[in-house]
Formats: structure tokens, sequence, C-alpha cells
């Protein structure tokens, strides 16, 4: 799926470190987000002390282990990173927490992946920066405290209602990415095409902006797709034709909705007269995990106003009714 917001290969990997920004400065967008951290970050600095822990939660692609990454940079420390699903037993979070060097940033990716015996090292872990770890085994077993440098766990979901309710008080910062604007990814596109000494007109660059899902992962990797097109069917330079010929081919629609979105949006309003339906049936109907519906593909939808979620299940609106050609039916909301 080309729009999908997860990164699909180590390939794709290395191309988008190279276009991570660094610092906070070079961050775009997410305003709000932003400035909070930047005071946060230099108030602790000049305590000298860790920053508080730091959740963030948003659809994929948004930025949210650029942030880690700039969190760190900006305090001027190491950052471990590793991702809920990957640490499966206690032992494995103690050494990494154990090797954390004074206020270093741990970030854990998919937090609410988190097996529980693994949270519970976590608790006191981020309250009085100490594990208590069991040494040996059946009676001559012994619980052991361990003290650890400050620390700060910076972690990372696409669902905050998935995560426990201890884990969660346990952050004092929270701070909820928002699908970028127009303006804001066009700001990402320009930046991304320079570095990639890519040559892009403003309208080019906004096309792209446009048909990214309000995405930044989707942005650069469209960017990428349509630079190809550029170079092999047109003298190289991106503007507004080349862009919008780029991504027809590619079935990116004008609005930035892919097959996938397409195929989700028909199902409801074919297969089920415009819903509600429950989120299983859409799964089943079109041979889509549920997490991937749910994580994924409704939330851009939602934001623009394609679905509406209701306890009922998934109702199409008049937009989507709309947007695949047919007359909505007088019931349609939106
Ligand atoms: P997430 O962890 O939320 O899935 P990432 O932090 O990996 O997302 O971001 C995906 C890519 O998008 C990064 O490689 C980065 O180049 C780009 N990106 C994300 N946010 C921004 C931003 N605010 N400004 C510029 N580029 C960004």
């Amino acid at each position: 799926r080309l729009i999908a917001p997860q990164s699909s290969s180590p390939n794709e990997d290395s191309a988008e470190r190279a276009l991570r920004p660094r610092e906070l400065n070079e961050y775009i967008g997410q305003h709000r987000v932003r400035e909070q951290l930047e005071i946060f970050i230099t108030a602790a600095k000049n305590r000298g002390e860790a920053l508080d822990h730091v959740l963030l939660f948003g659809p994929p692609g948004l930025g949210k282990t650029t942030l880690a990454h700039i969190v760190a940079h900006e305090m001027g420390v190491q950052l471990r990173q590793t991702s809920g699903p990957v640490l499966e037993r206690a032992g494995d979070l103690a050494a990494l927490l154990t090797n954390l060097e004074k206020n270093d940033v741990l970030f854990i990716d998919e937090i609410h992946r988190l097996s529980p015996v693994v949270e519970e090292i976590l608790y006191p872990a981020l309250e009085d920066f100490q594990i208590d770890i069991l040494i040996g085994e059946g009676p001559a077993a012994r619980s052991v405290k361990i003290d650890l440098q400050p620390f700060t766990l910076v972690g990372a979901t696409t669902r905050a209602g998935m995560l426990t309710n201890p884990l969660r008080d346990r952050f004092g910062i929270v701070s909820r990415l928002e699908f970028y604007n127009t303006e804001d990814l066009t700001h990402i596109v320009t930046r991304s095409a320079h570095l990639l000494n890519a040559s892009t007109t403003p309208d080019g660059a906004a096309e792209i902006a446009r048909r990214a899902r309000g995405t930044p992962r989707i942005a650069n990797r469209l960017l990428r797709r349509v630079r190809d097109y550029a170079e092999v069917k047109a003298n190289g330079n991106i503007d507004a034709t080349v862009a919008g010929a780029a991504l027809s081919m590619l079935e990116v629609d004008p609005q930035g909705l892919d097959l996938m979105d397409r195929k989700l949006l028909e199902a409801i309003v074919h297969k089920f007269d415009g819903g509600p339906v429950g989120v299983d049936s859409l799964a089943a109907a079109i041979g889509e995990e549920r997490d991937t519906i749910e994580d994924v593909i409704e939330p851009f939808l939602i934001q623009q106003g394609y679905l509406q979620r209701t306890p009922r299940g998934r109702t199409a609106t008049q937009t989507t009714w709309r947007h695949l050609g047919l007359t909505p039916p007088s019931g349609a909301s939106g």
C-alpha cells in the first residue's frame, strides 16, 4: 500500500532517517506540542534534571519517533530505542534501564503493547528511578533493589485508550499529535525536496502535500515516487502537472485517498447500504486486519468527514457518497 503510514522496508527506514529533522526548530507544524516541549526542555536543562516522562500519541507517521530523537538531542543526552512487543521479559527492560546514563532518553514505541510483567518493572523505575529484580529461583530467590540514573521515558502509541491507567498516570507530559494541514505538509515536502536535491515548484510541492493524508511519512514517500516519475517522464522538475500525473498513476486520488480507503468506503456504501456496520464485519468484507482499520485507515477518513463512528458502527457520510459519484440517500449524515 503506497500510502500506508508505516514504513515498509529497511531501505525506506534509511531514506526516512536522512529526512528526519534533528532540532526542535526544524520540526514543522504541531505548534502546541512544540511550544510545550520547548518550555519543559529548557526548564529541565536549566535545573540539570531529566525531563519529565513524555507520552506521545497519534496515528503512525506523524512524527512521534522524530520527536523522541529531538528531545534527546535538545537535552544533550543519548537515546535508547525499543518497542513494546520486543520487550518480552522483565530482564530485557531491566538490562536497558540499568545501562542508562544520567538524564538519558528511553524511547518505547508501541508502548500499549508492553506485557504486564514488563510494565510492573517500569512503575518503580518511572517513579523512584529504582527497580526490584528477583535473583535466583525457588526458596533461595530474593528481591534486590537497584538504583537507576534519572532518565526520561518517551512512550509512543497510536492509541492512548489502550494504555493501562497506572501507566498513563506516570507520564508528566502527554501530547497528542494531529494530522498536518496542507500548508505545513507543503513546507515539509519543500524541505525534503531540498535535502534530496529534487527540484519542485511551490504548486508541485502543494499538490503532493494535499494528497499525503495529513501525514509527513506519506508526503516524503510520495515525493520520492513523484521524483522518479519527473526524472523519467518529464525534465525532472516537479510542478503541479507532473505531480498530479504521477499521483494519479499511483492511484492516489485528488483528496489523497488511496485504493484501501476507497475499498473501505465502497464496502460500507455498496455492501452495507451506507452503514452502520461493525468494524469486524468491515474487516472481513475488505480482507484487512481490524487493527489496521482502526489505527491506520479510519482516523484520517473520520477527520476528513468521510466516516462517522457511532455506537452502532461506522456510517458513510454524504461526502462519501458524493466522493464515489453517487447520490446520498436522504438519511445520510454530514
Ligand atoms: P511516527 O513515529 O509517528 O510513526 P516518524 O517520527 O517516524 O513517525 O516520522 C516519519 C517521517 O516523517 C520522519 O522520517 C520525518 O522525516 C518525517 N516527519 C515527521 N514529522 C515531521 C515534522 N514535524 N517535520 C518534518 N518532518 C517530519
